[in-house]
């Protein structure tokens, strides 16, 4: 039997942020970045502050417009283009004919890091799920609407009486629960859970990744899982793609990546998960990294980690290694390994 199609592909996917001032492409804040996500499975995402997760969730979406790549959705290619900084290319962002988006972005749908942040202040928040739904026209009636908005809060384990309050009422959990009662309120089928728990207490962490992870059983949802934290992203993901500054650079099954780490980056982010048992913590040795992340500006030369890389030797600084499968699923970039 033919393996079924995946429901979200990406290939070759860049985002570059022009720089006033700086000639070519400016920040390459995701450089080729290719991987694809079954129905129902949750990709994790990993890398420090500013390697280009979030960016590549936001591009993926085109809450920002891509700069170059292929992003393929249930079959349909919403977003193709060549990059234009390539040799001989425009030199400047050019634009790109894409899928009508409107259908899709009820599909794809995502969770923010800050749920303060994400909710208007002005509104109560049934009128926040409310718009989500009337954006949509997924209510005939105003009694329809309402009804709506109770399931959708009762979902997420808030009370429906309390459509009429505003976010300044809530607690930090209580608000990460009414963006994901917005998010579901248009019944996506794939989520971007961009850091969502990072900015709430430990103590309330663990509720909502099991309600996001209950949510996914109950409706086969999608996610693509983004975190800094390694721990939070081996526990909920199926696959884990590891990121540095910019590219993936190892992707595998998120037990596989965990126990057998084949990219020296992988290794040193493992390194740095705490583990229970006192002991086996005493004997574990930490991999610390000399310096700071790179410029996305200029990015060094060959491997990107190479100013970094405890094992880096003289081809690392002059040829990029290629993402390549090294077994079955386990794609890593990495020259040791070639
Ligand atoms: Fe380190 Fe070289 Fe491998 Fe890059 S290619 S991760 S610098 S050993």
């Amino acid at each position: 039997m033919d393996k079924p199609r995946p429901l979200v592909e990406v290939y070759n996917l860049k985002k570059y942020f022009p720089v006033k001032g700086v000639k070519g492409p400016g920040v390459r804040a995701v450089e080729d970045v290719s991987f694809t996500i079954s129905r129902g499975e949750t990709l994790g995402l990993v890398g420090e502050s500013g390697c280009g997760k979030t960016t590549l969730g936001r591009t993926l979406l085109q809450l920002y417009p891509p700069t170059a790549g292929r992003i393929v959705y249930d079959g349909v290619t919403l977003f193709e283009g060549e990059d234009p900084f390539r040799p001989g290319g425009p030199g400047r962002a050019a634009r790109h004919t894409c899928a009508d988006m409107l259908p899709y972005r009820r599909k794809m749908q995502i969770i923010f890091q800050d749920p303060s942040a994400s909710l208007d202040p002005r509104m109560t928040v049934g009128e926040i799920i409310g718009q989500a739904i009337d954006i949509h026209r997924l209510a005939d009636t105003r009694a329809q609407r309402a009804q709506r908005i109770g399931e959708l809060l009762a979902r997420v384990g808030l009370n429906p009486a309390q459509a009429g309050c505003y976010p300044h009422e809530f607690s930090g959990g209580q608000q990460q629960r009414v963006g994901i009662a917005r998010a579901l309120a248009v019944e996506p089928e794939f989520l971007v859970c961009d850091e969502p728990i990072s900015a709430l207490d430990v103590s309330i962490q663990s509720q909502v990744i099991n309600m996001l992870e209950d949510m996914q059983a109950q409706l086969g949802l999608t996610y693509l899982f983004i975190a800094h934290d390694l721990s939070v992203v081996r526990h909920i993901s199926t696959r884990i793609g590891v990121m540095y500054l910019g590219r993936l650079v190892e992707l595998a099954p998120s037990d596989e990546l965990s126990g057998h780490p084949l990219h020296p980056y992988t290794r040193t982010l493992l390194s740095a998960v705490p583990v229970p048992d006192p002991r086996a913590s005493r004997e574990r040795k930490r991999i610390v990294l000399r310096g700071e992340l790179p410029s996305p500006v200029h990015p060094p030369a060959g491997c990107p980690f190479h100013t970094r890389c405890p094992y880096a030797f003289s081809r690392c600084g002059e040829e990029p290694p290629p993402f390549r499968e090294h077994a079955p699923g386990r794609w890593a970039a990495c020259h040791l390994l070639n």
